[in-house]
């Protein structure tokens, strides 16, 4: 072998970026009494009765593989709730793919419909992950910034702006990560326009829908038009607390399901049998504590966003998931420069938000997803590394405790 192992690394590996979220977290690491607001996932628990249900199916020895796309039962739960709760029509079938997480829903979208040098447009800021996933299928990942001034929505004009005769795709996320912008139906449906007229598919990844506060959700399968061109992820992940679990799903037209199932077979043969009969108990009781975790998610929301303007720094009120974006302009430092002192001045973990993409330079992402008491004090310290910068607070009553 020779000295040089990096010799053996394929060129992909080679030129596929850290994320930039992991490499900011060492610096974190091993540093006591830091908060952090860093990570994107929920501070709770997996409900009981789901747990309950994969000890369970161990205990009763549901040990071997299941069908490729998952147990049968469990697709015919999914159908159930993407219908019932969001009004979009798969079959259970032909129509389902059980995932190791929305992440790998993403990976086999973009690997089934993308072919060398196509294009796909990803709405910034953004999930690290899209773009490299993108790469790693062939593709050309092309951003679409959106701003602050309109709250991070994209507009039609921005995204028909980056269509070439290359592109193939357009990647949405509402409620987003890492903004928390949602669009309405309204909205949506002027999307759904410019997708018509040039002919794209989408890949709506709409892991944040159970956390959606102000407005009802909408599946971007559900607009008119586009139930053909999209494929739709979704996942257990977010709104039932169960990121370990590594549990998604997909949802599509047959034909892509079927180009799906085909690499998934190959690379993964089937999601955990056990932790597949926890998901079927999830959908199907446990609808009043998915609702409990978005009251606690929505009144922590509001909280930080006043909070957050209060002490100096603005910030929109988003829609959904649990970030909160505010701008550091004001400090006249760069994201990276802020998420650092922050942290080694006051032990507060924030993520930089140039890592979701330029247009997110200028702005932090926090995550609420940490219990009322953390968040309270980790704002009294965001507060006082603001004061060190000159910013004061806005109102006279500086920190609140009102939710
Ligand atoms: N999409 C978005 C927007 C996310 O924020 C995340 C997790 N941070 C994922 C997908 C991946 O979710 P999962 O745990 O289901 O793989």
């Amino acid at each position: 072998m020779k000295n040089d192992v990096a010799h053996y690394i394929s060129q992909t590996a080679k030129e596929l970026q850290p994320s930039g979220i992991r490499k900011f977290f060492d610096l974190a690491a091993g540093m006591k009494d830091v908060i952090s607001l860093g990570v994107g996932e929920p501070d709770f628990i997996t409900p009981w009765n789901i747990r309950e249900a994969a000890i369970l199916s161990l205990e009763q020895g549901f040990t071997s593989y299941t069908a490729n796309a998952g147990l049968l039962e469990l697709r015919e739960e999914i159908s159930a709730y993407l219908g019932t709760r969001f009004g979009v029509s798969y079959n259970a079938k032909n129509q389902i793919i059980v995932t190791v997480g929305a992440s790998q829903a993403i990976d086999l979208a973009f690997r089934a419909i993308l072919n060398q040098g196509d294009e796909v447009l990803i709405v910034e800021p953004a999930f690290v992950s899209y773009a490299p996933l993108v790469s790693l299928a062939g593709g050309k990942p092309i951003a679409v910034s959106t701003s602050a001034e309109n709250g991070f929505k994209v507009t039609p004009e921005q995204i028909e702006q980056a269509i070439t005769e290359k592109t193939k795709a357009i990647l949405l996320c509402f409620p987003n990560n890492p903004t928390g912008t949602s669009l309405n139906k309204a909205e949506l449906m002027e999307i759904a326009k410019i997708i018509e007229k040039h002919d794209l598919l989408v890949v709506s990844d709409e892991i944040y829908a159970e956390l959606s506060y102000d407005e009802t959700f909408t599946s971007f399968a559900a607009i008119p038009g586009m139930y053909e061109r999209t494929i739709l992820i979704n996942g257990f992940s977010k709104g039932f607390a169960m990121t370990g679990w590594r549990l998604g799903m997909l949802a599509a037209p047959k034909e892509f399901v079927e180009a799906m199932l085909k690499i998934f077979q190959y690379t993964t043969l089937c999601a955990p049998t056990m932790l597949q009969y926890g998901a079927i108990e999830a959908l199907r009781n446990t609808y009043h504590e998915v609702e409990s975790m978005q009251r606690s998610y929505r009144r922590r929301r509001n909280y930080v966003v006043q909070t957050l303007n209060n002490i100096g720094l603005d910030c929109h009120t988003p829609g959904g998931a649990f970030y909160v974006f505010p701008s550091i302009r004001a400090t006249g430092l760069t994201s990276e420069q802020f998420a650092e002192e922050l942290l080694m001045q006051e032990k507060v973990a924030v993520v930089p938000g140039n890592v979701f993409g330029e247009c997110g330079e200028g702005y932090i992402r926090c995550s609420y997803a940490t219990s009322m008491s953390q968040l309270q004090e980790a704002l009294k310290r965001m507060q006082r590394f603001l004061e060190t910068k000159g910013i004061m607070p806005r109102a006279v009553t500086g920190i609140t405790s009102q939710v």
